[in-house]
């Protein structure tokens, strides 16, 4: 067994164990964890200073999950737009597929939260493999996003045969894999994953900081093993309440994944998602941290303020409403916030 998967053997599922170590009420814990499960690795355990610090919020359970009474439990619609099991496929030329059911850590802002790391998301070969078959008989799909779950929970092999099966279908141009494990388990991100990725290229390796604290001697070292090996490492983050919902803390952390050569790509709106509503921001909030970042940080790490729109309509950038029409004069907003007019011929 390698390393990693030592480790995340060893990940924490049990909430007396949290209850002890941050002074919690156990209990409380169980009553969440009945719902929606938990799972911390030793490394993301190590990084908790405190339950409510911004690294404890994101993983450690709270009760106030279960006072969300959102009636949505797919906003995005995923189940409706899925034509084989575990394959989401609502844009033209692209598709989801998710090979894995379980993550190192649960997220408890998880959009997939109704079913990720349950008994009802284990994925099998067989409907991977259905997956599969659906993209090569679709010559318009050229890109498949691998997600889940976590595609890196998926042993090196099972890895490589997937990706190897899809290298094979002649109008799949590109690869695009969603994974939290530099985040949560660097260790996974060993030469033998980084030499097997850089096989499969173009390949885009689309992460998830969400907080520069994530950002540690170890997290670092394995995103500059992804992007030694020639993997394009992009960042998606989400904004959350509590935990990274001010500029100056979106400025240090796209500013550092920026100096690592990382993108970041979105930051996400919160989705409607059930039992999450206690990490949700207004729509106002993340527009004024746009515009209060668009200045300051370098072009290059202003990451696309997006919303998911629920019903599975998809993704809409959301930016500071910058432009006034004012017939033959537009009036547009500068970085330091005067009104600038502009001529419209
Ligand atoms: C987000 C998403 C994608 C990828 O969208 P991009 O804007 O290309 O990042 C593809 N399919 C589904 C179903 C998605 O939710
Ligand atoms: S790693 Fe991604 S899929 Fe897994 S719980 Fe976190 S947000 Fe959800």
């Amino acid at each position: 067994m390698e390393l990693w998967q030592q480790q995340a053997r060893e990940s924490l599922t049990c909430t007396q164990t949290l209850a002890d170590r941050f002074g919690l009420d156990s209990d409380a814990l169980d009553r969440v964890v009945a719902r929606y499960p938990m799972r911390i690795t030793p490394y993301q355990l190590e990084m908790i200073r405190q339950a409510d610090d911004p690294l404890g919020r994101q993983v450690i359970p709270d009760p106030l999950e279960l006072a969300d009474d959102s009636p949505l439990t797919d906003p995005l619609n995923e189940e409706q737009l899925s034509p084989v099991p575990n394959l989401v496929h609502r844009y033209p030329h692209r598709v989801l597929l998710l090979v894995a059911g379980s993550c190192f850590s649960y997220c408890r802002f998880c959009t997939r939260k109704r079913k990720v790391g349950c008994a009802q998301m284990k994925i099998t070969m067989g409907e991977i493999l259905k997956g599969i078959d659906y993209i090569a008989g679709h010559p318009e799909v050229n890109e498949v996003i691998l997600s889940g779950g976590d595609p890196l929970t998926l042993s090196d092999t099972l890895l490589d045969d997937i990706l190897a099966r899809l290298s094979r279908i002649p109008h799949l141009q590109v690869v695009r894999v969603g994974s939290r494990a530099p985040v949560v388990l660097p260790q996974r991100i060993t030469a033998g994953l980084c030499a097997l990725l850089q096989r499969y290229q173009p390949l885009y390796f689309l992460t998830h900081f969400n907080h520069p604290r994530e950002l540690t001697k170890e997290t670092v070292e394995a995103c500059q093993r992804l992007v030694a090996s020639g993997v394009m490492v992009v960042n998606q983050t989400v904004l959350l309440r509590g935990v990274n919902d001010d500029a100056d803390t979106l400025y240090r952390l796209f500013h550092s994944l920026f100096r690592l050569q990382i993108r970041p790509y979105y930051l996400h709106q919160m989705y409607l998602t059930c039992g999450t509503g206690h990490f949700r921001t207004r729509l106002e909030e993340g527009i004024a941290i746009m515009a209060q970042l668009r200045g300051p940080l370098s072009g290059l790490a202003v990451p696309h303020y997006i919303v998911d729109l629920p019903g599975g309509h998809g993704k809409v950038p959301v930016t500071p409403d910058y432009v006034q029409a004012l017939g033959d004069h537009a009036r547009l907003q500068a970085a330091d916030g005067t009104l600038v007019d502009y001529p419209q011929r």
